[in-house]
């Protein structure tokens, strides 16, 4: 299985589907991060570019995943790049990862980044109906990112439903927030969302909804049914 996280920004993999993702490659999948805002320029109180990406680098070795395919769109300002840039620039990290399972943002999220990388990645999954060469694709989620996806309120279509669940273990969780605690400034004190409580107080509640300890969860808008899952 190759698995390809397609997020706007540095740590936004980890935050939306960290411990998933770290759990998946732990069991042989082969996991990266196509980040199309890799700079994050525009970012408020952003450290040094090869900071930011010794964080990134350091986050994603701890949790498992290959090597990021990093993009170079703006920040803050996805919008104003023509949506076939993005989509072409995500079908090139399908086609270089062999990607049959996405892992991308809500379309509704607040974060409008996340919104235009949501779409485009949208646009891309059907990579395989234009395109003989490719392998359909087996699995697209909209994953949830604390601070932006529970501000939607559903102003921009639907929010978010919590439809598929991955189970997770202390270890696994604790991974997560390790992970997120490479990316310097990132953790805040609570009652903040991208705070330690409130990271564990989600992922109570999505494994409460699952009848286990703790999990990430998913909406799950593609999905083919595996019956080797059934096993
Ligand atoms: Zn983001």
């Amino acid at each position: 299985m190759s698995v390809l996280i397609v997020v706007a920004h540095p740590d936004d993999e980890v935050l939306g589907c960290g411990a998933t993702a770290s759990l998946l490659a732990a069991r042989g999948a082969t996991v990266r991060a196509c980040i199309l805002s890799a700079k994050a320029a525009a970012r408020r109180g952003r450290p040094e570019l090869d900071e930011l990406h010794a964080d990134m680098r350091r986050a994603q070795a701890l949790l498992g995943l290959g090597e990021p395919i990093l993009g170079d769109f703006p920040n803050i300002k996805l919008n104003t790049v023509a949506h076939l840039d993005l989509v072409q620039f995500i079908e090139a990290a399908m086609l270089e990862t062999g990607a049959d399972v996405l892992i991308t943002h809500h379309p509704s999220d607040l974060n409008d980044d996340h919104v235009q990388t949501s779409r485009a990645c949208q646009a891309a999954a059907r990579l395989f109906q234009r395109r003989s060469d490719v392998a359909p694709l087996k699995a697209l989620h909209f994953m949830e990112v604390l601070s932006s996806t529970e501000w939607a309120f559903g102003a921009g279509g639907d929010q978010f439903r919590a439809e598929t669940f991955c189970e997770l273990g202390e270890n696994m969780l604790q991974k997560k927030l390790d992970a997120l605690t490479c990316y310097r400034g990132v953790l805040r004190d609570s009652p903040h969302p991208c705070s330690e409580q409130v990271v564990r107080a989600l992922a109570a509640l999505r494994g409460s909804q699952a009848g286990v300890q703790y999990a990430e969860a998913f909406q799950t808008p593609f999905r083919l049914f595996d019956f080797d899952a059934l096993s």
